[in-house]
C-alpha cells in the first residue's frame, strides 16, 4: 500500500507518480540481485538523473528541478522504499552538490553545477577519516597551496560511491587551526593520484559501495576550492543539516517498505484458523509500526518546511534524523517478528531491511551526535 501523501502542488503529485512508475519498472525488479551480488547499480542513477530525480532541490537555472525540499524528500522516500542503497546514493549525490551551490562563486556554479545536476555525473562526499568520524575537526588530510594549485595528501574513510563517483567534494586541512583550518574542494575522479581502496565489507547496503579514498599528491587547480580557505567545516556542516533530512527520508522509506511487506504477509499467513493480522496481539504490532512510520514522516516534513521557509532548521534536522532512523530500526525489527521464522531467512527482504536500518543510526552523524546537536541548541 503506497504512502498517502498531501503534496503542495499538482506538479509535485506528478513527480511522486513518475517516481513510483520509474522505481517499479527500473529498480524493483533488480533490487534483490543488486543486494545479493553487491554490484553497484550505476545505470539506475543515470535513469534517475535523466528523469530529473537527482537534482530536484536545486534551481532550474542550473539544471535542477526547482522543487521545495519537502517535495524532494518525499520523492527520495519513494526511491528508498524500494532500495535503501539507491536512496542513500541519491541523498549523498545531493549532499555532494550542496557545497558548490551554497559556497561556490557564480562562475564556479555556471561551470560545474549543470553537469553535476544533469545526472550524468555522480557525486561523493569526503569528510570522515579513520580516526575522525564524529569529530571531523580532528582530520589530517592536507591540502597544501603550491602556486595556482593545491596538492592533497591523506585518506578519506567511508566514502559512499568511493571509486564509482565522477567527482568528490573533499574537506582537507589547509592550516593547523583546528576546525577553522579546513577547506573544501571539488576533485574530479580522474585526477592523477586519487584512488579508491578496496570496498568495505558491510552488514548491509550492499548496492552502495563504500571505500576509503586515497590521496597521493593529488594536484588540483586552486579554482576548485569552494569558499574561502578555512571555510570547509562550516560548509560541510551546513550541508549535513540538509543531508540529515535526506537520511531521515531514506529511513522513513525503508520503514514504509518493511511495513508494507509485513502487512501483506500478515494478511496471508494463517494461524489458529485466521490471518495473523486478525490476532489482536499481532495487529497491534502493525498498528505501532504504522504510527512510527507516519510520525517519522511528519517529523522530517516539519523540518523540511522550516528549511523551505528560510528559517533555521538545524535542530529540527537532527530531531528528524534521530526520530526517523530510530523508528526505522524499530519498525524493521518488528517486521522480522511479524514474519516469524521466515523473517529470519533470506527468502524474504525483511532481514535485509533490518540490516539496512542499522547504518541509518550511524552515518551523517551518529544518533548520539544528533542528541549533542539538539542539546547544544537547547542550551543556547
Ligand atoms: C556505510 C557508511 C557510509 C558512510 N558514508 C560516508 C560518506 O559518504 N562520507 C563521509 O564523510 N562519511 C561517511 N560515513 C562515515 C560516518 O559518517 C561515520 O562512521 C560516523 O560519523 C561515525 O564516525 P565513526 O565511525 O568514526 O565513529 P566514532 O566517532 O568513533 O564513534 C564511536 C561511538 O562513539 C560515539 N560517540 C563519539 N563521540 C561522542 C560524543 N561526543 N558523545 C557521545 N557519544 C559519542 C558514537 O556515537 C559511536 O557510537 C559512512 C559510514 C558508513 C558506515
Amino acid at each position: 500500500m503506497p504512502a498517502t501523501r498531501l503534496m503542495p502542488s499538482e506538479e509535485a503529485s506528478d513527480l511522486i507518480a513518475l517516481t513510483r512508475d520509474i522505481v517499479a519498472k527500473e529498480l524493483a525488479p533488480k533490487v534483490a540481485q543488486i543486494e545479493a551480488s553487491g554490484e553497484f547499480p550505476r545505470e539506475v542513477f543515470r535513469t534517475l538523473g535523466r528523469a530529473g530525480l537527482l537534482s530536484l532541490p536545486y534551481p532550474e537555472e542550473f539544471g535542477g528541478g526547482g522543487q521545495p525540499y519537502e517535495v524532494y524528500l518525499q520523492v527520495l522516500e519513494e526511491i528508498a522504499a524500494v532500495s535503501a542503497s539507491v536512496g542513500v546514493g541519491v541523498s549523498v549525490h545531493a549532499l555532494s552538490c550542496f557545497g558548490l551551490f551554497t559556497a561556490g562563486t557564480d562562475e564556479q556554479r555556471k561551470q560545474w553545477l549543470p553537469e553535476m545536476l544533469s545526472g550524468e555525473q555522480l557525486g561523493a562526499y569526503c569528510l570522515s577519516e579513520a580516526h575522525a568520524g564524529s569529530d571531523p575537526a580532528a582530520m589530517r588530510t592536507r591540502a597544501v597551496r603550491d602556486g595556482d594549485s593545491y596538492v592533497l595528501n591523506g585518506a578519506k574513510a567511508w566514502t559512499t560511491h568511493g571509486g564509482k563517483a565522477d567527482f568528490y567534494k573533499v574537506m582537507a586541512r589547509t592550516s593547523d587551526d583546528g576546525g577553522r583550518g579546513i577547506s573544501c574542494f571539488l576533485v574530479p575522479a580522474d585526477t592523477p593520484g586519487l584512488t579508491a581502496d578496496h570496498p568495505e565489507q558491510k552488514m548491509g547496503l550492499m548496492g552502495s559501495t563504500t571505500a576509503t579514498m586515497l590521496f597521493d599528491d593529488v594536484r588540483i587547480p586552486a579554482e576548485r576550492r569552494l569558499g574561502d580557505e578555512g571555510q570547509g567545516l562550516p560548509i560541510a556542516l551546513a550541508g549535513l543539516d540538509s543531508g540529515r533530512l535526506g537520511i531521515a527520508a531514506v529511513a522513513t522509506g525503508l520503514a514504509q517498505g518493511a511495513l508494507d511487506a509485513a502487512i501483506a504477509y500478515a494478511k496471508d499467513r494463517q494461524t489458529f484458523g485466521k490471518a495473523i493480522i486478525d490476532h489482536q496481539g499481532l495487529g497491534f504490532v502493525l498498528a505501532d509500526m504504522s504510527a512510527a512510520v507516519e510520525s517519522a514522516r511528519a517529523t522530517y516534513l516539519a523540518a523540511a518546511r522550516m528549511k523551505d521557509a528560510g528559517q533555521k532548521f538545524s535542530r529540527q534536522a537532527s530531531i528528524a534524523k534521530l526520530v526517523c532512523t530510530d523508528n526505522a530500526m524499530k519498525v524493521t525489527t518488528d517486521a522480522v517478528q511479524v514474519f516469524g521464522g521466515a523473517g529470519y531467512t533470506r527468502d524474504f527482504p525483511v532481514e535485509r531491511y533490518m540490516r539496512e536500518a542499522k547504518v541509518m543510526q550511524i552515518f551523517e552523524g551518529t544518533n548520539q551526535i544528533q542528541r549533542l546537536v539538539i542539546a547544544r541548541d537547547l542550551a543556547r
